[in-house]
């Protein structure tokens, strides 16, 4: 097993999250659906585990994907069956740290999403010095054209009917109800809450900094403290804080994201912003408003 890194962000922060994995599923929708699959290289094993070479490849040659879904952070792709009414597998793409989808089509253009090219990894994913084995799983159609899973550091995930029954709902998608039964309860701070894929997927560090600023809810509190009225304000924050990450590229486009630093000040009312550890991932807010 290869050691995951201490802290659970890059170097930058930046890490797909729910929107990042967003723009890598409609890529997936835009580009590779109803193409048929002639070849998979799945000779990884690490980023393929537990599935040994050749075993996804068997079960995806002569397929076509057909749709392509998202919960919090987890994609999966649908197959087609091999009769009518008979679906194939599905196959999960996990974008880990660091990964990002690029889809060619058969006049060579592309298309692509997950983690930022900007990004400190996702820089190299078209550079002139970029090496073979970054592209850790591959799927070639009949047409000539590519999906491939780019990723650096290796991180990612690739799988044969993933299992997702320990991901709460998508933090997109949930209900302003359901969310506060879920996220306002127990004694442990709200940014924890909003951390735990279980209560609630899709939500990383940054995203939830900035839903809380958005918000102008102290990350420390006990999420059993919020009021209804509080918890509607902040499903409607990350509601919108993720709606905008997805239309503007990602989670780093965050209004409150450039100031999360040392010497930093809030953005809309210029208090310099405090720093600590919350749900064990460092925490920036405002703490002029952020109560
Ligand atoms: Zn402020």
């Amino acid at each position: 097993m290869r050691e995951r890194p201490a802290s659970g962000a890059g170097q930058n922060g930046r890490v797909p999250e729910l929107p990042e994995v967003e723009t890598a599923r409609a890529a997936i929708e835009d580009a590779a659906l109803h193409r048929r699959i002639v070849d998979v290289d799945d000779s990884d094993e690490y980023v393929c585990r537990p599935h040994a070479p050749g075993q996804i490849r068997d079960a995806l040659v002569g397929r076509e994907f057909t749709a392509a879904h998202r919960r919090g952070k987890a994609m999966w792709v649908d197959t087609s069956g091999d009769e009518p009414g008979v679906d194939g597998p599905s196959l999960g793409l996990h974008l880990g740290m660091a990964g990002r989808i690029m889809i060619s089509g058969a006049d060579g253009g592309q298309v692509s999403g997950g983690d930022p090219p900007a990004g400190r990894y996702g820089i190299d994913a078209d550079a002139p010095g970029r090496k073979p084995e970054w592209d850790r799983f591959t799927v070639t159609f009949e047409d000539g054209g590519v999906l491939r899973l780019f990723d650096k550091r290796r991180l990612g995930r690739v799988r044969l009917d993933p299992d997702l029954d320990s991901l709460g709902p998508d933090a997109e998608q949930i209900g302003v109800e359901e969310f506060a039964d879920r996220v306002g309860r127990g004694t442990a701070p709200v940014k924890a809450r909003l951390l735990d894929q279980a209560t609630l997927a899709g939500v990383g560090n940054l995203l939830a900094d900035e839903t809380l600023w958005q918000a102008r809810l102290d990350p420390r509190r006990e999420a059993g403290s919020l009021s209804r009225k509080e918890l509607r304000t902040l499903h409607d924050a990350l509601g919108a804080a993720t709606r905008s990450a997805i239309d503007k590229g990602g989670v780093h486009t965050g209004e409150f994201i450039a100031s999360r630093k040392k010497a930093g000040v809030c953005p809309r009312c210029g208090a310099p912003l405090e720093r600590a550890t919350v749900g064990s991932r460092t925490t920036w807010f405002c703490p002029r408003e952020q109560v």
